[in-house]
């Protein structure tokens, strides 16, 4: 993948933070990247005067240097059922939603908070069913701004995060470089931030990115975006299908799998009488039994508030019948399937909802902030 422009100093690898302390301020000895990164990312600290183990004289040259990005929390929504969306405004004055969901694990029923971020500001995607598309693409986030929805969120709940999703604003194999780096510094058991395991990456399919992103080791989940099973459908709802149609896509999926041995996972929003009948059920178990797999099926969340015109307009979430028939049909043809709950809906954080609306907002003095202890 092309490399973009360098990215701040904070959300860098602990490789490039090698690098920079020795292009930038001259130092040359690795265990000093090692104790900044570890403040950074494992403690925190984003004070260089904080970082006591660093001589006095690095600790100038840094502040002088650099600046670490703020993401600064605008509001705070929170619906009925205990999710809660951030609005984040960046420092060039955009604003990003990030969206914390409460749960319990099913293995053990110890509760699950899953943060679902974003990767960019808008998305270039255009997908008929997804309010983000109606933003278009502002810009991509920086690594910095990736990982700083994790801190924030944590630090304004005072909650840790158990699980992350990538399925916030933006498409995140269009932001490749930014989106692998938050990762290896997220997946670094030195910064215990979050296990692989935990977290997954969702898109709308670049077959190109996802064979890269297979060989980076990451080894996170991979989830694809697929909402219907033929081309001349899934181009209509997903004009990305044009460029990269079906078969690439799967393909791509398949390599996934056999250079990971992750097993991959099929999004699938049910629209009443477009991708729901029969023969789509078929035909999605058929896909999904090409590697060991698992098909989300998920209620369509409407768009209304975004005034949508078209195809867009005329989509509807399919009627629970029809909703339960085709589960059962995926199950009977062998696919392993789970239903994606409808979190945040009555505050615009659902899957697909998130436009930078403010209904449902209320501003961060009104909700009990716990006392900030670093
Ligand atoms: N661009 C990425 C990630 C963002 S979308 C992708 O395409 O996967 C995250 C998830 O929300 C995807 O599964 C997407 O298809 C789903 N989604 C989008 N709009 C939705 C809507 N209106 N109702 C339900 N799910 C939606």
């Amino acid at each position: 993948m092309r490399k973009e422009a360098q990215p701040d100093f904070f959300g860098r690898t602990r490789d490039e933070l090698v690098e920079l302390l020795h292009s930038e301020c001259g130092v040359s000895e690795r265990f000093r990247a090692d104790q900044l990164y570890e403040w950074l990312y494992a403690r925190r600290i984003t004070s260089f005067q904080e970082m006591t183990n660093l001589p006095r004289s690095l600790q100038h040259t840094l502040q002088e240097k650099f600046s670490i990005p703020k993401l600064e929390v605008r509001h705070v929504s929170r619906s009925a059922d205990g999710t809660k969306k951030f609005l984040f405004a960046l420092e060039d004055g955009r604003s990003i939603e990030t969206v914390l969901i409460p749960s319990e694990m099913r293995d053990d029923r110890s509760p699950r908070r899953t943060l679902c971020v974003s990767t960019q500001v808008g998305c270039p995607l255009d997908c008929k069913f997804c309010a983000t598309a109606s933003l278009k693409l502002k810009r991509n986030l920086t690594a910095a701004e990736i990982l700083l929805q994790i801190f924030e969120a944590e630090r304004i709940t005072g909650e840790e995060i158990t699980n992350l999703v990538f399925m916030g604003m933006g498409e995140p194999m269009l932001n490749y470089d930014n989106l692998v780096r938050a990762l290896t510094i997220i997946t670094d058991p030195k910064t215990e931030i979050l296990a692989k395991r935990r977290i997954t990456v969702s898109t709308s399919g670049i077959p190109a990115a996802i064979r890269d992103f297979a060989m980076e080791g990451l080894n996170v989940k991979l989830a694809l975006s697929l909402h219907a099973t033929t081309n001349a459908l899934r181009t209509r709802l997903m004009p990305i299908n044009k460029k990269y149609p079906l078969e690439e896509v799967l393909q791509a999926m398949e390599d996934y799998y056999k250079t990971t041995r992750r097993p991959v996972t099929y999004e699938y929003i049910l629209f009443k009488g477009l991708n729901d009948s029969h023969e789509d059920a078929v035909r999605l178990a058929r896909i999904a039994r090409r590697v060991p797999s698992r098909v989300n099926v998920i209620p369509f969340h409407p768009i209304d508030f975004t005034h949508p015109k078209g195809i867009a307009a005329e989509l509807q979430p399919a009627t629970p019948t029809t909703f339960e028939r085709f589960i059962e049909t995926l199950r009977s043809e062998g696919a392993a399937v789970t239903v994606r709950s409808s979190s945040g809906k009555d505050i615009e954080a659902a899957c697909g909802q998130l436009a930078l609306s403010e209904s449902a907002m209320i501003t961060p003095e009104s909700i009990t902030l716990p006392a900030v202890t670093s």
